[in-house]
């Protein structure tokens, strides 16, 4: 159990005639401990009450984290399957009825294989999210193999995690989301955040941050906004949106120049430094400013806390992950760590701040296009076989590799996919260039979607099955330090609603792959099944059953057996998971924004959270408090952007962008660039700020750009009634 200088031994308040459930949060990576308050005699949850024996957040939580227990009982749960009988309100909230299990069962069967019969196999696809436990996604993944035997199957931590994941593959040849557990970062002498809005995405992580500096530590960060962590920074690095790699560049130049490099560590346990060194000397400080805005004096003294700094930690999110070169920024400020050996030890080492609650273990386990559990390859005959013997199918019966999941709506726009089944997600508000992504799913044949509210993607389906919040079912996550936890269960399911996993075994026996899934009668099995199925992977579960689970406050993966206590350091043994052992530093050329501004559209458009919402909104903007707090997205403004406009606070705004427009209230801040405005994306239909971003996608983790596109706005005149 690991305990740091913030645990404190104090007892939960413990209410007359309530039992606490412990478990975690609904919500982001954090994944904060709580207490979930159950009545004795109703049994429905009443409430919670912060966990302060959990060791990484020790009591803490956000405002989305103490409203989460409102979900459960909230007047829009979805209580019984829902069947669409008007196809022309396809797209809207109206045309459903309701029914029986076993009608909505008959009826997705029927469609599902008639379109197959047709249109072959791979005309149906799966699109999954990373909100949900590990059972699910394991099996979520097995249910499109198996039971649809469909190649297409992708999820939304593609717009979410998939470029930390492909840079760290790159570098370490491992995707773990962080070298080190959380309890270590308060206490490191540096700390350099990019693109992380730290304060109102990940706010628990906050106490130890401040720690740093608090310790006589330096914070940096690098991001376009001067965000509540960015004002209180040693040094803001305000960079232009798009520009990361080209500070990445400059920062390392500037550390090999002025000899921070580890030349021990470097020869023994990396590759790739030479041809890196030399790509990056062009990055002056001088060229890198010109680049990214950022002065020059600013990238030296980053360069030089940094490399001074005997330990430090590179921390980055979706700000430097959600653009077209994402993986490269990822592999360019891990290049940092590397260099100067500042990784595989205590207190030192690279992490990303999981979006998503399973964002972690959601793409490890096989939802991903071209991912089997346990991190394993579907290109790789090794190991389909390994999965196959598991899953009891031959290796001719595994589907190819799909496709990502913005080119999944490109292949239901051709018609070449006909049918989806939606879980655990929100595209139509989530998804880059709306516009297209709605026709898409306009134009699909059939759909199936499973949810617990009626989101703005679920208005598209012709069925609509009732799923379970996160409360009313047990499994594991994988927080965003790498440990796998146990959500437990603190009341039975409202109305007819399932857990998706129980869903997926029923399904597949109305399909007629029943032998495949039958022996799933609980979580648990499912949970029997899927640590088997990761054995051996890289992302290796086995070792982690509940029961340690529960003991060790976690396990850290890899997690080989009984004996095995978990992995909370990566990179001790300084072996890396390439062949040779080694890592990679990677010589990375700068490459700008897919679209830049230009007289027509002269800002740049950036996007991102507030604290009070969490993703496309559909479970936090129904809890009050919350909706009372964020009632609606606005732009940020610079001032003398505004007065160039000739605008006020609050005015509205037309923005728009070569895909589409949206209207806004305006609100002034000098917490932005004057070459930029930033727009919150947890908001539906004519709000969603992604009817404008651009699909422009990551070569490697294709990852859309939702950071960056150029943009222009107008005031709109309000006519006054006469
Ligand atoms: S939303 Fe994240 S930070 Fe907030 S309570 Fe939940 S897990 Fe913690």
């Amino acid at each position: 159990m690991q305990r740091d200088k913030f645990f404190k031994d104090v007892e939960n308040l413990l209410h007359p005639n309530e039992t606490l459930v412990k478990t975690h949060c609904a919500y982001c990576g954090m994944q904060c401990g709580m207490n979930l308050r159950v009545n004795r005699a109703t049994n429905k949850i009443i409430g919670v009450e912060p966990r302060y024996d959990w060791p990484v957040t020790v009591g803490k939580m956000c405002p989305k984290g103490v409203t989460a227990y409102q979900q459960t009982n909230h007047d829009d749960r979805i209580l019984t399957p829902l069947i669409r009988d008007d196809a022309s309100l396809k797209g809207t909230k109206e045309g459903f009825r309701e029914a029986s299990w076993d009608e909505a069962y008959d009826l997705i069967a029927k469609k599902f294989s008639e379109l197959q019969k047709k249109y072959g196999k791979d005309s149906l696809s799966v699109f999954s999210g990373v909100s949900m436990t590990n059972e699910k996604c394991y099996l979520t993944g097995k249910f499109a193999r198996v039971a649809l035997g469909t190649r297409y199957i992708d999820y939304n931590g593609r717009f979410c995690m998939s470029s930390a994941a492909g840079g760290f593959l790159r570098s370490f040849g491992v995707d773990r989301g962080s070298t080190l557990p959380w309890t270590d970062i308060h206490e490191t002498d540096c700390l350099f955040l990019a693109g992380s809005n730290t304060a109102e995405c990940h706010p628990t992580s906050m106490f130890r941050v401040w720690n740093v500096q608090e310790r006589g530590g330096y914070i940096i960060v690098a991001d376009p906004r001067e965000t509540p962590v960015a004002r209180r920074a040693d040094v803001h690095l305000d960079l232009k949106p798009g520009t990361d790699l080209a500070l990445a560049n400059g920062i390392l130049n500037e550390l090999i120049q002025n000899g921070y490099a580890d030349e021990e560590f470097i020869n023994n346990h990396t590759n790739g430094f030479e041809e890196t060194k030399e790509l990056v000397k062009d990055f002056t400080p001088e060229y890198t400013s010109e680049l990214t805005g950022v002065a020059p004096e600013k990238i030296i003294r980053a360069a030089e806390i940094y490399g001074r700094s005997p330990n430090a930690v590179v921390m980055f999110a979706r700000g430097i992950e959600q653009q077209h070169k994402g993986v490269d920024n990822v592999s360019g400020y891990t290049n940092m760590a590397l260099v100067t050996g500042k990784i595989g030890r205590p207190k030192s080492g690279v992490a990303t701040f999981t979006g998503q609650g399973n964002g972690q273990g959601g793409r490890e386990h096989g939802q991903k296009a071209d991912l089997l559990p346990g991190y394993r390859k579907i290109t790789n005959p090794e190991h389909v076989e390994e999965v196959c013997n598991v899953w009891n199918i031959t290796p001719e019966e595994m589907p190819k590799p799909g496709v990502s999941a913005y080119e999944m709506f490109e292949l239901m726009e051709q018609k070449t996919i006909r049918g989806l089944y939606l879980l655990c997600s929100n595209p139509a508000v989530s998804a880059p260039n709306l516009n297209f992504v709605r026709r898409a799913m306009k134009n699909l044949d059939f759909m199936l979607c499973s949810d617990f509210y009626l989101s703005e993607s679920a208005e598209f389906a012709d069925v609509i099955l009732p799923s379970v919040t996160w409360s009313e079912d047990e499994g594991t996550v994988t927080n965003l330090e790498g440990r796998i936890i146990k959500i437990n269960k603190a009341q039975e399911p409202i109305g007819k609603s399932k857990p998706d996993w129980q869903i997926q075994v029923e399904l597949a026996e109305r399909l007629g792959r029943g032998r495949y899934f039958s022996h799933l009668k609980t979580a648990k099995d499912v949970a029997d099944e899927f640590r088997l199925a990761s054995k051996g992977g890289n992302a290796d579960y086995y070792g982690a059953t509940w029961d340690k689970i529960d003991k060790q406050d976690g396990v850290f993966w890899p997690c080989k057996d009984a004996n095995d206590k978990g992995t909370p350091h990566m990179f001790l043994d300084k072996k890396f998971y390439h062949a040779d052992g080694k890592a990679k530093i990677c010589a990375l050329p700068y490459r700008p924004p897919a679209e830049e501004p230009d007289e027509k559209y002269p800002l740049r458009l950036t996007t991102g959270r507030v604290v009070y919402h969490y993703l496309s909104g559909n479970q936090t903007r129904r809890i009050q408090f919350l909706r009372d707090m964020c009632p609606e997205p606005y732009v940020e403004v610079h001032p003398d952007t505004a007065k160039k406009y000739n605008m006020d606070h609050e005015d509205k705004v037309r923005l728009y962008t070569r895909r589409g427009e949206a209207i806004y209230k305006v609100k002034i801040t000098e917490a932005i660039r004057e070459d930029t405005v930033f727009v919150p994306y947890h908001f539906g239909h004519e709000q969603s700020i992604n009817l404008l971003t651009i699909a422009a996608l990551d070569p490697m983790s294709r990852m859309p750009e939702f950071k960056v596109c150029a943009a222009q706005m107008e005031k709109v005149e309000i006519k006054k009634v006469q």
